[in-house]
């Protein structure tokens, strides 16, 4: 008989990899610790100031009781934020609690918290195999019980504010719905439309709320599966994006590491000169390409040397981007073109997708980020 398997993840982790394979390499597998970045921190504060507040009995503190626990929880030694951003970020947090007190003011009849910051775990078991199972753990940030049910929330700090689609799809969404009837499974008697989701923006004091349908919920173990599979084949590649700024990584990132190298050889020296030279004959589209593969030559030993995939110049900075092929066709782009076929026909191609050469390029960026 074949051995169960219980694979543990969180769906922190699942999002994580989903944001950058590399990301997630470096801190769920080699476990790396990385200092936490200011929107971190920032965000981390206020979730404890909340959670201090809602489980306070009997009596809710006041607004000043909850400033001033906010003041004690700011960092004050080996704090992330530089001079003034130190006075920028405790504001906008004093004025972000300000505004929650004023709206729980108006709404507080309306619930009794049940739980913060409250651990959940569900198992789920491989569709196609069923010896494998996954234990998923997570944490709500607020429970609370209302007129009509049950409403999880979980608090976000982000300025993006996301479409009601993308909630209606969220995975986050569906496990913590999946949390909660497992470890209350008395709430769902009157049907799991009594449980609202609702994700609180705190910078817009502004909620956005679903629910959930049993077939969603059933397609979740499909999902998370998928997802475990990818991260099971994957090789870690890193995903730059605007959210690097919020990565503890970067400079140990290859996508990054060479903004934050100083100039310690003459071959350091010489690259930056390359670079800029190479972005120069690109800029004016030279046809000189005896010159451009020489630079190109160079560049690639140099990527290959330092481990690295992305190096800057003064005017600009060149990625290494490495392409899998079929039949001469970028996966990327046809995974994009498969994902809007027919689920049957999805199903079938998904066999097919296997790669039958590598092929690397480098792209150019006309405009030098600032190491931060
Ligand atoms: S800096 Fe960006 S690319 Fe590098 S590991 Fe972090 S998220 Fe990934």
């Amino acid at each position: 008989m074949e051995e169960q398997k219980i694979v543990k993840t969180s769906y922190s982790a699942l999002d994580t990899f989903k944001q950058c394979p590399l990301k997630y390499k470096f801190q769920i597998i080699d476990k790396i610790k990385a200092p936490k970045t200011k929107e971190a921190v920032f965000g981390g504060k206020l979730h404890e100031a909340l959670e201090w507040f809602h489980s306070q009995t009997p009596l809710s503190p006041t607004l000043d009781q909850l400033l001033n626990q906010f003041k004690e929880l700011w960092p004050k030694e080996n704090s992330p934020f530089q001079g003034d951003e130190d006075m920028i970020y405790f504001s906008e947090a004093i004025k972000i609690l300000k505004n929650y007190y004023e709206n729980y003011l108006k709404i507080k009849d309306n619930f009794t918290v049940l739980g913060t910051e409250t651990r959940f775990e569900v198992l789920l078991e491989n569709p196609q195999n069923k010896e494998e199972k996954c234990l998923l753990t997570g944490i709500i940030d607020r429970i609370d019980k209302t007129k009509n049910g049950i409403e999880i929330i979980d608090y976000k700090t982000t300025k993006k504010l996301p479409s009601q689609e993308d909630i209606n799809n969220s995975m986050q969404m569906s496990l913590y719905c999946l949390g909660v009837i497992n470890r209350w499974p008395q709430f769902v008697e009157n049907g799991i439309e009594n449980i609202k989701l609702t994700l609180y923006y705190l910078k817009h004091q502004e909620t956005i709320s679903t629910h959930r349908t049993k077939e969603q919920l059933n397609n979740v173990q499909k999902h998370v599966w998928e997802e475990l599979k990818k991260i099971e084949k994957s090789e870690f590649e890193p995903m730059p994006s605007a959210l690097c700024d919020w990565c503890g990584y970067k400079k140990m990132c290859p996508m990054w590491k060479h903004l934050y190298k100083a100039e310690t050889t003459i071959d350091d020296e010489q690259i930056k000169k390359v670079i800029d030279e190479f972005l120069g004959l690109k800029n004016n589209n030279t046809q000189n390409n005896k010159k451009i593969n020489e630079l190109k030559d160079i560049i690639e030993n140099y990527l290959n040397r330092e481990k690295i995939e992305r190096v800057f110049g003064d005017i600009g900075y060149i990625t290494r981007l490495t392409q899998l092929r079929i039949g001469g066709y970028d996966i990327k782009k046809l995974e994009q073109i498969i994902k809007t076929l027919p689920q049957p026909i999805q199903e079938q191609l998904k066999f097919a997708k296997k790669s039958d050469s590598k092929f690397t390029t480098l792209k150019i960026s006309k405009k030098k980020p600032a190491a931060n």
